[in-house]
């Protein structure tokens, strides 16, 4: 058997062997001590094998799904050895000591998923597989779960934001690429070939070109070549449910790479779950295939207006009628997962309950289809959904006919099939049922000849019906005469069997094997329905989700008070009243109050809005003049953003970028107001402090992604920094801060909010045109301070730390302490005056202060020298390292 075991093992290195014994699935050496330290179950051993005990674990095989669920999450592969032949047949091949034959049959893994409690309703399963062919990366992407399948190229650098856009739980990859993805499945370079692709594709879909499907290029079909093979590989020769491919274009979606998703915590939160991300806040749709979208909706926003509009069209249609979203909502909630149900059914993992689901779900599209055709308003876009909701009643009703109204999810015991369906199973029933009544008389008819009360006809899976009486009795039914024959002797009873029992009992076993065998077909054919049907199938399944979304979107905005965006195309951003769906929801659960505030970038602020303020009294010298920038206050396109920590720069930051986001997605957005002047890439960069948790070098991955920024933003890019440079020395960072600042408004042009708290920023006013000042305002009463977390024009006045710390609970002589610090500190900057009485009102020790100055000043000369319109983002990008290095002496 270890021989056996071990030739199975080294079929499936990277993964678990389950290897089946009985009712069990048993895992041994390394494998089961991960197994058992994993699923927390005892480590047993047995045997030995090179002197020592081999050590074994073992799930049963009822349950085992559970436990590949946990295996999946924990990170592990596993392979699963079937026997594939019976004890008997293995008999009858290699005599009585014969070895069951087993094979692998297949392989879990996160990415090939199908089975209902191994995946999350409301979040798609994604395969990817990625490759480069000649300079340029193919992607390939699958849900096998409901057959989804997608291919694009992009270049090297786009790599890392296709993959996080994907959100793939497996990514497989050539063995012999040095670029592959880190945690990549490593795979057969020959499989990643365009020709492969090509043919591959031919084949599952029989076409002979693949032109209907779309334009595709060779590094396309190459990744396609890999995935397909892989699917292949792990199901052993079965391939899952495939659509045929869609090719996405580039460019017609919104860029944002992996920094960006992650800081603006769009399907998880910092926590690396749902809760507290942008998805949690939105989601109100009813369905898992919705929730599905939904997510793709948000990693994915449009770029191309007449779809975003579109899809405005359909929410802003269903959020006017709530009596009708009601209704809707009605029938949606009751669906079952009509697209899963399919995955399972086309991968041959489908059970006779699938199939239920699919006529359940599909009549319920008819029913939708209905209620929506009586309506005489409907626009467009539902129009052309419409048709993809009917269309299945020769399916539904084939499944109406055969199909008990709630199917079960074994199907090797029968019982499924509907009575009338097929007159001969009736009778193959009604024979196994007469017998049984028979069975039941016959019980009737011993006790009385025997008078035993307490004869019992019984069944087991070893006797199969057999006639008991207590032990006393049983010396009476011995007789030869009695009509019975002797079987067993237990403690208490004695079992005998009878002629007339016999043969109703085996009429049940006949019938009954007959019937298993017949509801065996009948599943057969019907899934030779459903698999013939799959691509309209799908396609109901994805119209479903889209109304879902849609109507999910309109009952979260009529909840909020939400807006719908009008996007335009033109490099504006004007946000009256906007809200961060997530600080907001987070404030309401507390009974708080979220300030709403405006954006209005390249754009003249409405005159209406909030009265502006006068700078304050006590606003530093270098910026008293002027601080709105010479272009005034309404045109600006870069925002600088100053004011105590915890007054609200993020939030208002992030808000924006989320609103952007949400327009372009579709949807309705948290304001009052909002005209979206269309994105093509979106970037949030957070300064390195508030991500120290991820353990790397924090400063040079911020530096890295604010090369990025330089690098890709265009005109028509909407850029949120927060906090540039805030990861390393003050210096540094302020020198940093402003060559960043500059950068972005003078050679990137894009829309920018940055957030800052470095005053000595503000005299970028003076030279940049399109920046303005903005801060988040605070006051300080009663010797408190008071966040009012609202966004008013010109500079910060003050910086508030030591009474944020004070807010915060570091003790009064710390307090009072650092107040007598400070004093020293502005009493020296107003002796030296300039942009280094600036500095003096940084958080720096007053020592460091002498030695830095002749840097900084050095760096002004270099700063003020610069000709920044001449620069390309190479050199701006280079001059950054150099000034830091600078700046680090
Ligand atoms: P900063 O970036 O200025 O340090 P944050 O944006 O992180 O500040 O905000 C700190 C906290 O203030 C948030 O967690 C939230 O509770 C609250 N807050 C922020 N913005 C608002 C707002 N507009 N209205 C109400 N509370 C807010």
């Amino acid at each position: 058997m270890m021989a056996q075991y071990l030739a199975l093992k080294e079929q499936a290195a990277d993964c678990l062997l389950f290897y089946r014994m009985g009712d069990f699935f048993e895992l041994f050496f390394d494998d089961a001590k991960i197994a058992a330290q994993v699923l927390d179950i005892a480590l047993t051993s047995r045997g030995e094998h090179g002197g020592a005990p081999i050590p074994m674990c073992g799930v049963p095989v009822h349950s085992a799904e559970g436990y590949l669920a946990r295996l999946i999450k924990a990170g592990c592969r596993v392979a699963i050895a079937e026997q594939v032949e019976t004890p008997e047949e293995a008999k009858k091949r290699g005599g009585s000591k014969a070895l069951v034959a087993r094979d692998i049959v297949r392989f879990v893994t996160a990415g090939t998923l199908t089975e209902e409690a191994l995946l999350e309703p409301r979040r798609a399963n994604v395969l990817a597989a990625v490759c480069e062919v000649r300079g340029v990366i193919g992607v390939a992407a699958c849900d096998i779960s409901t057959g989804r399948m997608e291919l694009e190229e992009c270049s090297a650098d786009q790599m890392g934001a296709a993959l996080a856009r994907l959100g793939a739980s497996e990514v497989v990859a050539s063995d012999s690429w040095d670029q592959a993805p880190v945690d990549c499945v490593p795979r057969p370079n020959r499989s990643f070939s365009s020709d492969e692709g090509e043919t591959r594709l031919k084949a599952l879909h029989g076409v002979s070109t693949l032109d209907g499907f779309g334009q595709f290029t060779r590094a396309m079909l190459a990744a396609a070549g890999g995935l397909i093979t892989y699917l292949d590989h792990v199901g052993r020769g079965a391939l899952p449910l495939l659509l045929p491919p869609v090719a996405r274009e580039a460019g017609t979606h919104m860029a944002m790479d992996e920094a960006t998703r992650a800081s603006l915590e769009i399907l998880v939160s910092s926590t690396g779950t749902r809760r507290g991300s942008l998805v949690e806040a939105i989601d109100r749709c009813v369905t898992g295939a919705g929730a599905r979208l939904l997510a793709e909706d948000l990693s994915a926003p449009l770029t191309d207006a007449r779809a975003i509009n579109r899809r405005l069209e359909l929410v802003s249609w269903l959020h006017d009628d709530p009596l009708l979203r009601g209704d809707i909502r009605g029938i949606l909630r009751a669906l079952p997962d009509v697209g899963r149900a399919l995955g399972r059914v086309v991968a041959g993992r489908g059970s006779p309950r699938d199939l239920g689901q699919l006529r359940d779900g599909l009549s319920e599209a008819r029913r939708l289809h209905d209620l929506l055709r009586a309506r005489s308003d409907l626009p467009e876009p539902m129009v052309s959904l419409l048709p993809a909701l009917s269309g299945h009643g020769a399916l539904t009703d084939l499944y109406a006919r055969a199909l008990v109204p709630a199917p079960p999810t074994e199907r090797s015991q029968g019982g499924f099939i509907a009575e009338g369906y097929d007159a001969g199973l009736d009778e193959l029933r009604r024979v196994s049922g007469n017998a049984r009544r028979a069975i039941a008389a016959l019980e009737a008819k011993y006790r009385d000849e025997t008078g035993i009360a307490a004869l019992k006809i019984r069944h087991n899976g070893v006797l199969g019906y057999f006639i008991e009486v207590p032990a006393k009795h049983g010396d009476r039914l011995m007789a030869p005469d009695s009509g019975f024959t002797h079987r067993q002797t237990m403690a208490g009873a004695v079992r005998f069997n009878a002629l007339a029992l016999h043969e109703e009992a085996s009429r049940i076993a006949e019938s009954g094997g007959h019937s298993l065998a017949a509801e065996e077909a009948h599943f057969e054919d019907l899934v030779g329905h459903a698999v013939r049907a799959r691509e309209a199938i799908a396609a109901t399944a994805a119209a479903l989700a889209r109304i879902d979304v849609a109507a999910g979107q309109a009952e979260r905005a009529a909840e909020g008070g939400w807006a719908l965006p009008r996007v335009v195309d033109e490099p504006c951003l004007e946000i009256t009243g906007g809200r961060h769906p997530v600080v907001e929801a987070a404030l309401a659960a507390k009974g708080d109050r979220f300030v709403a505030n405006d954006c209005y970038l390249n754009t003249p602020r409405p005159a209406r809005a909030e009265p502006v303020e006068a700078p304050p009294r006590n606003a530093h010298p270098s910026t008293s003049s002027g601080w709105a920038g010479g272009a005034g206050a309404g045109t600006s396109r870069l925002w600088l953003v100053g004011g105590p920590n915890m007054g609200g720069k993020s939030t208002f930051l992030r808000q924006n970028a989320l609103i952007v986001l949400l327009a372009q997605a579709g949807g309705f957005v948290p304001a009052q107001a909002a005209k979206v002047g269309m994105v093509d890439r979106l970037f949030s960069r957070v300064g390195a402090a508030d991500n120290l948790a991820r353990g790397r070098s924090t400063f040079m991955v911020e530096m890295v992604e604010t090369a990025a920024i330089l690098s890709q933003a265009t005109e028509r890019s909407f850029v949120i920094l927060d906090e540039v440079g805030r990861g390393t020395s003050t210096y540094d960072g302020l020198a940093l801060a402003w060559a960043v600042a500059e950068a972005v408004h003078s050679i990137n042009r894009c829309r920018c909010l940055f957030a800052t708290h470095y005053h000595e920023l503000a005299r970028l006013a003076e030279t940049c045109d399109a920046l303005s000042l903005h801060h988040v305002r605070a006051r300080e009463w009663k010797g408190d301070l008071v966040l009012l977390h609202e966004l008013a024009e010109g500079p910060a006045d003050k910086s508030y730390g030591l009474a944020v710390a004070r807010l915060a609970g570091v003790p009064a002589p710390v307090i009072k302490r650092a107040r007598s610090v400070l004093d020293k500190l502005e009493k020296g900057r107003a002796a030296t005056g300039g942009l280094a009485a600036g500095l003096g009102d940084l958080p720096l020790f007053a020592a460091a202060i002498e030695a830095a100055e002749e840097k900084v000043d050095a760096l002004r000369e270099r700063l003020n020298g610069l000709d920044i319109d001449a620069l390309s983002p190479r050199e701006a990008l280079d001059l950054l390292y150099e000034l830091k290095a600078q700046a680090n002496g």
